[in-house]
């Protein structure tokens, strides 16, 4: 029996792994178009390997009923892998699972050897532009090589810094057309209309959360990240997701970023707090207000946003307010490039959730990010692409005698 995976990524390599292991006599190849496999497992977690996350459940994904049959492979599950590649692991204050080396390589490396060990044949410059069925019921891969299973783990554009997202799909032939949802860039900067110019280099820790059309959908804390005209860093990733959701509903009318300055205080606290700066300082005015408070480009923003000069006992509650809800509105015309997942994919009614067998066409799985499944920044993205690659080879191997 020949089984072809297509795209040699997180998916499509866990997925050989799993079949050539459980049933050696099966024929697996990889068709990988670049000229290396995994090139996004290098890059996940500033290329230390953010394999995943303790905190993986069905609702940290934009469809949470359709990925949990992938998730009883849980994280416990992954580090499981991991340790049987060889590979230790840790797991960081935020629930982040990393290789122990902290090398995003050494998981990588140990998955290819494994593979190569095992027989999984990888064939590299290879694209796969064409998927048709023979007379005789089996796949053809570009017209000529057949294959009697095949999965389809190509991924997305995410990575690639291209203007318009698009998800991998080959070619297929008549009558096994699978419909996309529509794309957009998500775990990505959020581009907003205030002039930040002066704030760009900035990195502070601080509340986040994102509102749109007047419903808050998220809200976090972590590092935020100042571009030249946008928002950056993993708290911001994570509202990235919520709208990238409805971004690509295409039905969003206006959406605000709101950043808490001081999430751990109260605005009431904060108040108090200022009034008795303003009674030690009372000659600082305007900039010199915030002084030893921030950073000297958030004093200088704040002064600048609240066109502040004199400070009267009265600016002080404008001041606790701003401070707590430092409102960005968004760009809904920006357009993300560095972002590291893409929303939507394959439309899920055409795929079986219990197998990631395709409804439309026999014998033809799906896994990882080709799917409409995206999930929050912090290991989940690669934690669904593993699992799905596990989950397939699951279904294959239940489906095909000794
Ligand atoms: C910069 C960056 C950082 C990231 N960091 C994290 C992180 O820290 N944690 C996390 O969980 N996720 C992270 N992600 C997201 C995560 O890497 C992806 O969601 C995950 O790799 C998707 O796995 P996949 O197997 O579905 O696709 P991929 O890993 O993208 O693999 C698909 C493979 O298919 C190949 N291919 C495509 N089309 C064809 C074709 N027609 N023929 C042959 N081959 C083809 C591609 O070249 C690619 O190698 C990051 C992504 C990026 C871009």
């Amino acid at each position: 029996m020949n089984i072809a995976i297509i795209g040699g990524g997180a998916c499509g390599l866990v997925a050989a792994y799993q079949l050539k292991k459980q049933r050696p006599s099966l024929n697996v190849t990889v068709f990988e178009k670049n000229p290396t496999v995994g090139k996004k497992i290098l890059m996940s977690g500033n290329s230390h390997g953010n394999l995943s996350n303790t905190h993986v459940n069905p609702n940290a994904y934009n469809h949470p009923e359709f990925v949990a049959p992938a998730l009883a492979f849980d994280s416990s599950s992954l580090r499981n892998l991991a340790s049987e590649l060889g590979v230790d692991t840790f797991v960081d204050e935020e629930g982040r699972i990393y290789p122990f080396s902290n090398s995003a390589n050494s998981f990588l490396d140990a998955l290819r050897l494994a593979n190569r060990e095992l027989g999984v044949v990888e064939t590299t410059n290879y694209e796969v532009f064409s998927l048709t069925k023979g007379k005789n019921g089996q796949w053809l891969i570009n017209g000529t090589e057949p294959f009697d299973r095949v999965v389809i783990a190509t991924g997305s554009s995410a990575g690639y810094y291209l203007k318009r997202s698009t998800i991998n799909l080959p070619k297929m032939g008549q009558g096994l057309q699978h419909v996309l949802t529509p794309l957009y860039p998500s775990l990505a900067p959020i581009g907003v209309q205030e002039n930040i110019r002066s704030l760009t280099g900035l990195r502070i820790s601080c509340g986040a959360a994102i509102e749109i059309d007047g419903v808050r959908y998220y809200q976090t804390s972590g590092e935020i990240q100042f571009k030249d005209d946008a928002l950056s860093g993993i708290a911001i990733f994570e509202l990235s997701s919520f709208l990238a959701r409805k971004m690509a509903t295409g039905n969003v009318g206006y959406a605000n970023v709101e950043l808490d300055l001081f999430p751990d205080v109260s605005e009431d606290d904060l108040l108090v707090q200022l009034k008795n700066r303003h009674a030690h300082f009372p000659q600082r005015d305007g900039v010199a207000f915030f002084v030893g408070m921030f950073a000297k480009m958030i004093g200088w923003y704040l002064a600048t946003r609240l066109n502040l000069q004199q400070i009267h006992p009265e600016t002080l509650g404008e001041i606790a307010h701003l401070l707590k809800h430092l409102r960005f509105a968004v760009d809904l015309t920006y357009v993300a490039t560095n972002n590291q997942v893409v929303c939507g994919g394959v439309r899920l009614d055409q795929v079986h959730p219990e197998t990631l067998e395709s409804r439309v066409a026999q014998g033809l799985y799906f896994g990882g990010e080709v799917l409409d499944v995206d999930g929050l920044c912090g290991g989940y993205n690669l934690h669904f692409a593993f699992a799905s690659g596990v989950l397939i080879a699951q279904s294959i191997l239940r489906g095909v005698s000794e």
